[in-house]
């Protein structure tokens, strides 16, 4: 029996006349993350997108997982197909849910009739079908409120069964929302950032820093690990890694300690925007949250936009660590998050940095040194490459 994967959308019902616009974009990355799994005849209709399986042997439970990681789709269904007829939908639900009926005690028919020429009304279906149930499982009754087995009949182009569907990512499709830059750390909160607007249809490339020999190797695998995870959701990431050492050397020994963490996020935000410049990538992300840590308090962010041309997006800035980590639970980047690997913000973290910073101190501490030929250095070495997924 082969099964088919139906994909409902989601938010996009509700666009009016780009619409298609943002279906294409859907199909492209449902397309684009089945491909290795094999060859799927795909098609459109009453707000579902239809995904058949051609080649024997192609796994639908992982086909399913990635579907179901596609942002722009709210629910995913498997079904089975056969024609419009009593004969086909009853012969279907028996050989298809037999196990799920035989394991159950309860059970309640669920009918939709979008081919409004089929003969049965959907309370007619659910009578009938539930008769015929009831007839051949006679373990089982039927209970509306909370079943163990819901069997649904949906008559489209041809009779769609299936046992219900599973939530799947929401949002809307990524592409349909512009280019943002993620400044990605190894931590629990940018990689969720970074989901957060994908979720929004953001396309998202990342920015690293690193600063061997004071981190490592390791340090930066697991970071290009969160970008890999990440990508399941995001699409392909284009990753770009600076080395900031230099900066980073250069501020510890000229600038006023207690400032250091405030203008090395400024000239993060400048090499950062350099790059988007070259990529004509129009906003930056951040996982910060607001008074998490010192160089997050208002102040704070003041300070560093100060030193932004672009829009800064801080999609976590009112959340709490536990519903962050939540999240970073549910996308499966958070055992990754809590290795031990160190970050080059914390290898030269001042014991005591400023909670509120004087807008003007910084500028003039920033301006006290020569950073330009460092800035234009880190962006010449910086390394861009993509990561996928696995
Ligand atoms: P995270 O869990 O994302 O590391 P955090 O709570 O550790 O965040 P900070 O270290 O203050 O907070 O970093 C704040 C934000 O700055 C991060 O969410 C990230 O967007 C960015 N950031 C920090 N370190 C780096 C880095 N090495 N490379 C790129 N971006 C960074
Ligand atoms: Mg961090």
């Amino acid at each position: 029996m082969k099964e088919i994967i139906l994909a409902k959308f989601g938010e996009i019902v509700l666009k009016g006349l780009n619409k298609n616009n943002f279906e294409d974009a859907l199909l492209r990355n449902v397309k684009r993350r089945l491909k290795r799994l094999g060859k799927f005849d795909y098609w459109k209709a009453q707000s579902t997108l239809y995904i058949k399986p051609l080649d024997d042997g192609i796994d639908v439970d992982e086909a399913v997982d990635r579907v179901k990681k596609v942002f722009g789709i709210a629910k995913v269904a498997r079904a089975i197909s056969v024609p419009k007829e009593w004969n086909e939908i009853t012969a279907a639900v028996s050989a298809y849910l037999d196990e799920a009926l035989a394991c159950a005690n309860t059970f309640k028919v669920k009918a939709k009739r979008a081919d409004k020429k089929f003969p049965m009304s959907s309370p007619e279906i659910c009578t009938e079908l539930g008769g015929y149930i009831l007839d051949n499982y006679p373990h089982l009754s039927v209970d509306v409120h909370n079943p163990d087995v819901v069997v649904n009949v949906e008559i489209r182009e041809n009779a769609f069964i299936h046992a219900g569907s599973e939530d799947a990512a929401g949002g809307i499709p990524v592409g349909t929302s512009g280019r943002a830059m993620l400044l990605l750390s190894g931590g629990i909160d940018s990689p969720v950032a970074g989901y957060m607007m994908a979720k929004r249809g953001v396309s998202v490339s990342a920015i690293h820093f690193e600063s061997p020999p004071y981190t490592s190797e390791r340090a930066r695998l697991k970071v290009e690990k969160l970008a890999s995870i990440m990508a399941e959701y995001c699409g392909a990431i284009n990753f770009h890694c600076v080395p900031f050492t230099e900066i980073q050397e250069v501020l510890r020994e000229q600038a006023p300690e207690e400032l250091f963490t405030i203008l090395m996020r400024r000239l993060m935000m400048e090499v950062a925007q350099r790059i988007c410049d070259k990529e004509d990538i129009s906003a930056l992300v951040t996982g910060e949250s607001l008074g998490q840590v010192a160089s997050q308090t208002m102040g704070a962010m003041v300070c560093t936009d100060n030193a932004c041309r672009m829009p800064v997006f801080r999609p976590l800035i009112g959340m709490d660590k536990s519903e962050i980590v939540a999240i970073s639970r549910k996308i499966n980047t958070f055992e990754t998050s809590i290795e031990p690997y160190e970050d080059c913000c914390t290898v030269f973290t001042p014991k005591h940095p400023k909670t509120r910073p004087v807008l003007q101190d910084v500028i003039d501490a920033q301006n006290s040194f020569d950073y330009e030929p460092l800035i234009q250095k880190c962006v010449e070495e910086t390394k861009v490459y993509t990561i996928t997924a696995f």
